[in-house]
């Protein structure tokens, strides 16, 4: 009998902790956080603690799946990949769109964007990040230049002021809670914006604002209010660091703090207390998440915070900035990869010169130059599909329009390690492999 330890990360959250998968002749039969890992350092969560037990779920996916007369049936893997090869040479650029996934490694979502603009000749090549994340990063980019986080996790702990916003903190990032609480340990406080009373508003919260779904542009901007007629705003940073103050003071010399607590249903006490809270603190850290931004309103919503931030000087500093706290393991690297319609890799944005760029790097010609279609949009719009690791059934609004659709769809590949709702519409289901 021989025991290994393999060091890799936790596919399960946005975390990344390190663990070491315990294998024993072969297979995994446990693992063990990773001791001198900075992210977790020696522990993890219940989540992780189990995270490797699907690897060998009887319902893995094994063979490839062809739909023949209706029904998907396990087929001879040359089968399936020639059938693919034949159908795609029937796909336009147009009408071909590849879906990845937050779950892919950057070298697969790589190797994803690439065959997309170089085989299919299309920019059509989205990810899921495209239905939580991107209403964000349409905020942050033109506020601060970035979409991605501002603070890296060791450093959260630095800051005298929490500002959770969209976020049940305690129950679905439990390793970043450890950090939040070593520095309440030393008297940093919480502020907690939802409209539920969670684990995070009980447990973690010193100041909970209940606020009504969808609200929080109206809550920041009666802040924001609140610490300009105080005083309390960062006069040096927003002079040395930031454009457009004069607009931003003009607008919240308008708001109605009355009127902010009726749209809000949140006591002006309360609100009060939170601004001043968060304004006199030395390190503000705002961490947002989805509650927040996954919302017809969340670019409205993140824009209002990053203004706070930078109102108050909160960035630009360890410890301060505006988080957000994603959700699955590699949502920022597809980004970063290039499965975007508007981006090739390093998010270069899509142009000829950035198109010109990849040819000399990748030795191709003809890449494609304007942008594809989104997430949405290419279901909707492309009849050749190609889907890995994700169930655009589970996660788009409407999903019983989207099956009409995609009953009708010319060949969809699907690409996964179950046989998900998405998968049970395909043309042919090849199983994937995991991590590791
Ligand atoms: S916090 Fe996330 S990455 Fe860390 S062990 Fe738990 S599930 Fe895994």
């Amino acid at each position: 009998m021989s025991i290994e330890y393999v060091p890799t990360i936790c596919p399960y959250c946005s975390c990344g902790c390190g663990i070491y998968l315990v294998v024993r002749d072969g297979k995994i039969i446990g693992q063990e956080p990773w001791k001198e890992h900075p992210i977790n350092e020696g522990t993890n969560c219940p989540k992780g603690k189990n995270a490797y037990e699907f690897l060998y779920s009887d319902d893995r996916l094994k063979m490839p799946l062809v739909r023949k007369n209706g029904a998907l049936k396990e087929t001879p893997w040359e089968e399936a990949l020639d059938l693919i090869s034949s159908q795609l040479k029937e796909a336009t650029p147009e009408s071909f769109g590849f879906i990845a996934s937050c779950r892919n490694s950057n070298e697969d979502a790589y190797v994803m964007q690439k065959f997309t603009r170089v085989v299919m000749g299309t920019n059509n090549v989205e990810y899921c990040g495209r239905l939580c994340h991107s209403p964000a990063a349409a905020a942050l980019i033109p506020a601060m230049g970035s979409g991605v986080m501002q603070t890296s996790q060791p450093e959260i702990e630095l800051a005298d002021c929490f500002f959770l916003a969209g976020v049940n903190m305690q129950e679905t990032f439990p390793m970043i809670t450890r950090r939040v609480l070593r520095a309440k340990a030393r008297g940093a406080k919480v502020i907690y914006t939802d409209p539920r009373k969670t684990a995070t508003a009980r447990y973690l919260a010193d100041i909970h604002l209940q606020l009504r779904s969808g609200t929080d542009a109206a809550l920041i901007n009666a802040m924001m209010s609140i610490i300009l007629a105080e005083g309390l705003e960062d006069k040096e940073f927003i002079a040395s660091k930031t454009a457009g103050f004069d607009e931003l003071r003009d607008f919240l010399s308008k708001v109605d703090l009355k009127e902010a607590e009726e749209i809000t249903g949140v006591p002006l006490e309360k609100i009060r207390e939170a601004a001043m809270t968060y304004a006199k603190a030395e390190r503000g850290c705002i961490l947002y998440d989805q509650g927040m931004s996954q919302h017809y309103v969340g670019t409205d919503n993140v824009r209002a915070h990053a203004n706070l931030a930078l109102l108050c000087g909160h960035a630009g500093k360890p410890g301060s900035g505006i988080n957000s706290m994603r959700g699955q393991i590699n949502g920022e690297g597809s980004g970063d990869m290039g499965c975007l319609c508007v981006f090739y890799p390093g998010f270069k944005r899509v142009s000829e010169e950035s198109a010109k760029f990849f040819e000399e790097a990748w030795g191709v010609s003809n890449l494609p130059t304007k942008p594809g279609f989104t997430y949405i949009d290419m279901l909707y719009k492309c009849p050749y599909l190609y889907i890995v690791g994700g169930d655009p059934m589970m996660a788009v609004p409407d999903v019983n329009n989207l099956k009409k659709t995609l009953e009708k769809a010319n060949f969809i590949v699907v690409q996964d390690i179950f046989l998900t709702e998405i998968a049970k519409l395909a043309h042919v289901v090849l199983p994937a492999a995991t991590w590791v």
